[in-house]
């Protein structure tokens, strides 16, 4: 059976939304979570389908199936709510990198971040798995308040 792997989740989408592409949280909510069908959500957040699937495929193979996957994304979403884009679209399209001003296309984004700001990629992982472990010992705390009542 595959095993849940958190950190390489966490990895996956701090690139994700570090590139750009914030939404990648809220359309697979609404897609694997909620159920809304992938023409109405990949219109919504203007993607494909077929990256819209893509994302989905990544995110249940990682979580280990999609049950997992979709008590997985709300969690994410928790984790990375405040997180921002190092890139911002310009007028023209392109994106704009806020650390060292290069434009780029959007496909590139993910790729100039891995390799020119390595140090923001490894500091934004870290922040989210502390904040992954705060999540787990605020629950462990609830439970455990509740048993000794
Ligand atoms: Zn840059």
């Amino acid at each position: 059976m595959k095993q849940l792997d958190m950190k390489s989740l966490v990895s996956y989408v701090a690139l994700k939304v570090l590139g750009g592409s914030d939404f990648v949280l809220d359309a697979l909510e609404e897609y694997l979570v909620k159920g809304d069908g992938p023409a109405t959500v990949a219109h919504r957040y203007s993607i494909s389908k077929h990256q819209l699937r893509g994302y989905a495929q990544r995110i249940t193979e990682k979580s280990g199936g999609e049950l997992r996957a979709k008590k997985v994304v709300p969690i994410l979403r928790e984790i990375f709510n405040g997180t921002e884009p190092v890139v911002s679209k310009t007028q023209s399209g392109m994106f704009a990198c806020k650390l060292c001003g290069q434009t780029m296309p959007k496909e590139d984004t993910e790729e100039h971040i891995r390799k020119f700001h390595k140090e923001i990629v490894v500091l934004t992982i870290k922040n989210s798995m502390q904040k992954l472990e705060n999540i787990k010992k605020a629950r462990e705390q609830i439970i455990f308040t509740s048993v000794n009542k």
